[in-house]
């Protein structure tokens, strides 16, 4: 059997134990170079990758090679980029090494530039630096655990390999689990090697979009956002609906890809549940690699505390660590609101910090947010919002799978965050029956509970923020 065939045939075993972005992550342009006595050399694109097989997926590697060769294998990582004439395995073809020289010329010509003077105006905060990046946001206090430890590796992957590991790399999660952390971080950290870096917000390119056209500057506007080796986008969802800076963007976007510059994208959602986003878009925000964060355990939910308590120089014992990270459920920049405000009200009132303090603290807080989200009609607003649908089309008749899926939503969540009861839930959602929504419950709490389907439950945590900060 060719070694072509052997790899595929492994990995397709390999596939089928891990989530679709972590197969093209680990395993897009990987192959075998050799297989001798048993001993087979498994090449892929950097070092990074590289320990990562090594360390967490070997087993898997291992026995689905042995199954396929029907012998034991001894395997040897090895960093290699493919061959011309050789088959990618995973996504799209790599570059051959002439392609590849041609772009190592093209960047070091690129290099002599002069640094990017932003001809557009871009907004500034206290904390942003010349790039608009927040200079607290570094891998070295990012905290990482099960729930982003895939996004934070492929973030680093890029960092070491700009615009040849992963391109685009699209990090989606729930709001306030460390994406725009984790973006600016890879500016950040690229940052002390070159200034030709473009760190914006999908909104701010929209505005800034239109400005220029209006302004007839649409040609710096090019200009500005084409002529960079690392563009960061953040919220990309905000984009939906808005097609003539869709269109625009799409030509940056393919400008960069084709010339190696490293793009990267966070969103709050998947890219194919991104609403109103035109398909070609989706199609390049999934032509690359994809890596979710997910909402924080216990564990990394204290790490997280503890190190923001040290920063803050405000150390807090265990037992309190454990109260303040039992006490949010999935959001990381609510743990830090709570923490800051238990750090003010010590220091004010200079007391020692104890579970009792601690706890009326919580209280008022846990208070606030609940009361905050007590009505079904904020329920429907919020998941109209967060899926780009009109109230009317959400409750009513229609059966469009892009309609049904909301609408289930809605029930699920108005049952299990306001314990609305059945017939209610059908009043609210037009006039249903009471067994509609029962079984719309069911579904997704199936999907929840027994699936444990991450992505329901992160479309679920992302509608939940919309309405408890409205
Ligand atoms: P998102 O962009 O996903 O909504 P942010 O990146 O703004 O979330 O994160 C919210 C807050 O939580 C930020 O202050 C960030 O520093 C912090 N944060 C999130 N994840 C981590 C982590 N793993 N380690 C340390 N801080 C984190
Ligand atoms: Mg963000």
């Amino acid at each position: 059997m060719p070694y072509e065939q052997i790899w595929q045939s492994a990995l397709g075993e390999i596939e089928i134990s891990l989530s679709r972005a972590n197969f093209i992550t680990w395993f897009k342009n990987t192959f075998i170079s050799s297989i001798e006595n048993g001993q087979v050399i498994v090449c892929v694109p950097n070092a990074f990758i590289k320990k990562w097989l090594e360390e967490k997926y070997h087993k898997n590697i291992q026995s689905a090679l042995e199954n396929v060769l029907k012998q034991k294998v001894n395997i040897i990582y090895k960093v290699e980029l493919q061959k011309s004439g050789g088959q990618t395995v995973v996504g799209e073809p790599t570059k051959n090494s002439t392609e590849v020289s041609q772009i190592e010329n093209q960047q070091k010509t690129l290099n002599n530039f002069e640094p990017l003077k932003p001809t557009i105006s871009q907004q500034k905060n206290g904390n942003e630096n010349k790039f608009g990046l927040n200079s607290r946001y570094v891998f070295e206090n990012f905290i990482v655990g099960k729930n982003n430890e895939l996004a934070y590796a492929a973030c680093r992957a890029v960092v070491n390999n700009l615009g040849k590991a992963y391109n685009p790399l699209f990090i989606y999660g729930g709001v306030g689990l460390g994406k725009t952390h984790l973006l600016q971080a890879i500016g950040n950290e690229v940052s002390k090697k070159t200034d030709r870096i473009l760190y914006t917000t999908s909104e701010k390119f929209t505005n800034n979009y239109i400005q220029a056209v209006h302004s007839g500057k649409a040609k710096e506007f090019k200009n500005l956002y084409r002529n960079v080796d690392l563009f960061l986008i953040d919220d990309v969802q905000f984009m939906g609906g808005k097609d003539g800076t869709q269109q625009e963007f799409f030509h940056t976007f393919n400008e960069l890809q084709q010339g190696d510059k490293q793009i990267v994208l966070t969103s709050d959602r998947a890219p194919k549940s991104l609403p109103a986003i035109e398909a070609r878009l989706i199609s390049r925000f999934e032509s690359g690699m994809v890596a979710d964060v997910g909402r924080p355990d216990m564990e990394t939910k204290i790490a997280i505390l503890e190190n923001k308590a040290l920063e803050k120089n405000f150390p807090l014992s265990q037992e309190i660590l454990n109260l303040l990270a039992k006490s949010v459920q999935n959001n990381i920049r609510e743990l830090e609101g709570i923490l800051n405000k238990i750090i003010a009200v010590h220091q004010i009132k200079n007391i020692p910090v104890t579970e009792k303090s601690v706890k009326e603290i919580l209280s008022d807080f846990v208070a606030n947010t609940q009361t905050k989200s007590m009505s079904n009609k904020e329920v429907i607003d919020a998941v109209c919002r967060f899926y780009d649908i009109s109230n009317k089309d959400l409750i009513g008749s229609s059966r469009k799978k892009e309609l049904v899926w909301p609408r289930q939503i809605a029930i699920y969540i108005m049952r299990e965050e306001l314990r609305t009861s059945y017939p209610s839930i059908g009043h609210e959602m037009g006039g249903r029956d009471h067994t509609t929504a029962m079984h719309a419950y069911n579904k997704i709490s199936r999907e929840i509970k027994e699936n444990e389907n991450e992505k329901v439950k992160q479309e679920i945590a992302s509608i939940k923020q919309l309405f408890t900060n409205s």
